[in-house]
């Protein structure tokens, strides 16, 4: 016997759980999860910085609208702040002069806070940058640190508080539609008219079972380590030091910190792991901008970032594959969209349009729909 639902949720990362939490307000919801921990996969492997300067113009447009929830959750949605005080620095040499000309100008034109700061100022908030490594950078004040667990962990216990299930270690083998939905997992059969594949990295393998056209998802490899710092220097008040080129950058992390060279080397999806070369990358990077060496590794992991062609993400229903709703794409970004995307693929999946305060900040439906995507026709 199947169990059924509104609507099943394939993934229970931050996109998948997310969108549950919005849909199970009104609707029957079943999450099905591969691993026996919802965050294992790129979820529990972030950077946990939210900063409305990053990605493209929907990328911001989405940010920009998830900052009030996360600022006022929902009672009850988390006993600990979502965000709190970081601030980022997009950091350049005098030979990335263009670089920061064109950061500026872009964060300007999403923040009016955006400002260009050099000399004292910035040696001022970054005690220990070697002198006269940086010509200057963009001062981003408003950007924050994530509490990652709290966010996916709310969204989780408010699904569940909504009437939503949550099932783990289920992973999807098989889909077939005959007008419902059935999904067969490893801990039964679930049935459902409409699918949403929140699958990370697989979405485009989830993909493949139901029959529908791949979006070209390439999911990408990024390294991240933390690492001590000499006795005596304090970490915690320093912003996020991103180089202006996305090359390598550092923010703290409970008195240590944590480091990336920034990489996005394509993958196929799976468990990453960091490779020895992208950790050495990154210390040789940050090495030559800090007034001293990189200490101990202290942790090292990898995650996956799935980007589609153009950087932004994918919500919407495939059109030649009635019930089968695409939350994918999250890239870089996936968490500190979350609320903000949430609310735009729940409205999608009842066949609504796009929430009006989101809409007012210039997106289409349009510019997320799997259909932009060529290889979706
Ligand atoms: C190093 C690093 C730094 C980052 N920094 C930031 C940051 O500062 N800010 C930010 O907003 N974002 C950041 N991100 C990006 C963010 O982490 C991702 O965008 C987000 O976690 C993606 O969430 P997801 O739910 O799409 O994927 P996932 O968390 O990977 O969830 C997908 C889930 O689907 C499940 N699944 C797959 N196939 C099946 C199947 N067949 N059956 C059942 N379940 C299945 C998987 O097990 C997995 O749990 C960073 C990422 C990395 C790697």
């Amino acid at each position: 016997m199947a169990e059924t639902a509104d609507f099943i949720v394939i993934g229970a990362g931050i996109a998948g759980a997310s969108a549950a939490y919005e849909l199970a307000s009104d609707s029957r919801v079943i999450v099905l999860e591969r691993e026996s921990q919802p965050g294992y996969h790129t979820t529990g492997r972030s950077a946990a910085l939210f900063t409305e300067t990053y990605g493209n113009r929907a990328i911001r447009a989405i940010t920009g609208a998830s900052r009030a929830f996360f600022e006022t959750p929902p009672r009850g949605f988390s006993e600990h702040p979502l965000l709190t005080p970081r601030g980022t620095l997009l950091i350049g040499r005098a030979d990335q002069e263009a670089s920061l000309a064109l950061a500026l100008a872009e964060g300007q034109r999403t923040l009016d806070a955006v400002s260009m700061i050099g000399g004292d100022e910035l040696a001022a908030k970054v005690p220990f940058l070697k002198p006269g490594y940086a010509k200057a950078a963009v001062w981003e004040p408003d950007a924050r640190d994530m509490d990652v667990h709290a966010i996916h962990q709310g969204f989780l216990k408010g699904l569940r508080a909504r009437g939503g299930k949550v099932v783990t270690d289920a992973e999807v083998m098989g889909l077939a539609v005959d007008g419902d939905w059935w999904v067969e997992t490893r801990a039964g059969i679930f049935k459902a008219p409409v699918v949403i594949n929140a699958a990370g990295a697989w979405a485009d393998v989830v993909a493949h079972m139901a029959g529908a056209k791949a979006v070209g998802l390439v999911p990408k490899r990024r390294t991240a380590f933390t690492f001590d710092v000499p006795a005596g220097v304090a970490v915690e008040k320093v912003p996020a030091v991103i180089d202006v080129d996305e090359t390598w950058y550092i923010k703290p992390e409970a008195g240590r910190l944590l480091g990336s060279p920034a990489d996005e080397t394509p993958s196929e999806p799976c468990d990453a792991q960091p490779e020895e070369l992208d950790l050495a990358i990154a210390v040789d990077r940050i090495e030559q901008a800090l007034a001293f060496g990189v200490g101990r590794l202290h942790s090292k992991w990898a995650g996956l970032r799935s980007f589609v062609a153009d950087k932004s993400m994918v919500a919407g229903f495939a059109k030649k594959t009635p019930g089968f709703f695409w939350l994918a794409g999250q890239g870089g970004y996936g968490i500190q969209t979350s609320p903000g995307m949430a609310r735009i693929a729940a409205d999608l999946a009842r066949g609504r349009s796009l929430p009006q305060d989101i809409a007012d900040r210039g997106l289409d439906a349009a510019d997320l729909s799997p259909n932009r995507l060529s290889l979706e026709v």
